[in-house]
């Protein structure tokens, strides 16, 4: 389905972004994963050589929250594959605490590790695919940015800034053949969520109607669709996989 697309999926080494290589790569996508752990990376090309994914899965240890390693990333990946045909940006942090006591620190990092590095990989990327007329751009969100949380000013605030900066994407570029749409998931599990203690995690499933949390995979599919066939006539739209939760 995918076949001879390049894929660069962001925040791959763990939870939801393995999830999206991996089903990329099974797609037929040429896939390269970036993240910042490099034994992790070693672990998601491991997992790709051992499912024997149709297309290819690349690593690099690339941090979004540098500019300059991102614009030598995609240089990389033009120059030793020739072109970019998707970009998913899915690293993300959450330094949560409430308002009062939020430092300017908690702010700053989850702002520019969460929607400074999506501006920096998509006006990159963008130069590549307008180029070549054609591109899915898939931009990961949050029901928190969709509807606020409580303890999350910070990452609600970078996770809604990611609607309004890909609605304006698919705005500007889509004359050029470039879809540009957001995946907003809701309560999955992954070591981001892990960490919230028992009780939260109840409360949240009773508010589900499917009376589960979503898993990484459930998200990868949303993406996979969207950079698919199915894809095709979809932009500026935020698609919420959320069992439900915000309906
Ligand atoms: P996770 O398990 O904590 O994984 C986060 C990924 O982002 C890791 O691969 C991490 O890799 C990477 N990352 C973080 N900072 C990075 C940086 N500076 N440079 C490069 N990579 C970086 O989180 P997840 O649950 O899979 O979440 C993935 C995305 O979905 C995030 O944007 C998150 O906000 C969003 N989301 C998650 C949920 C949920 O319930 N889990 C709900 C809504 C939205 P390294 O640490 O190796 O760099």
């Amino acid at each position: 389905m995918l076949g001879d697309q390049v894929a660069i999926v962001t925040g791959g080494s763990r939870g939801i972004g393995w999830s999206a290589a991996l089903r990329l790569a099974q797609a037929g996508a040429s896939v390269v994963a970036w993240a910042r752990s490099a034994d992790k990376l070693a672990e998601l090309a491991a997992e790709a050589k051992r499912q024997e994914v149709a297309g290819t899965l690349e690593t690099a240890v690339i941090d979004v929250t540098d500019r300059a390693a991102i614009d030598g990333g995609i240089e990389d990946v033009t120059e030793r594959l020739g072109r970019i045909d998707i970009l998913v940006n899915n690293a993300g942090i959450t330094r949560d605490g409430l308002l009062m006591s939020m430092e300017d620190d908690d702010f700053d990092q989850v702002l520019t590790a969460n929607l400074k590095s999506v501006f920096w990989t998509t006006r990159a990327v963008s130069r590549h695919m307008v180029r070549a007329r054609r591109g899915r751009i898939v931009n990961i969100s949050s029901v928190s940015g969709l509807s606020g949380n409580a303890g999350q000013a910070n990452y609600a605030a970078s996770k809604a800034g990611i609607v309004g900066f890909s609605k304006s994407v698919a705005k500007e570029l889509g004359k050029r053949g470039i879809t540009c749409n957001v995946v907003a998931p809701g309560f999955i599990e992954t070591d981001m969520t892990d960490r919230l203690p028992d009780q939260v995690k109840d409360s949240y499933k009773a508010m589900i109607p499917l009376r589960r949390f979503g898993q990484p995979e459930d998200i990868a599919e949303a993406i996979a669709f969207l950079c698919g066939p199915g894809g095709a006539y979809i932009t500026g739209q935020v698609l919420t996989v959320d069992g439900g939760l915000l309906t």
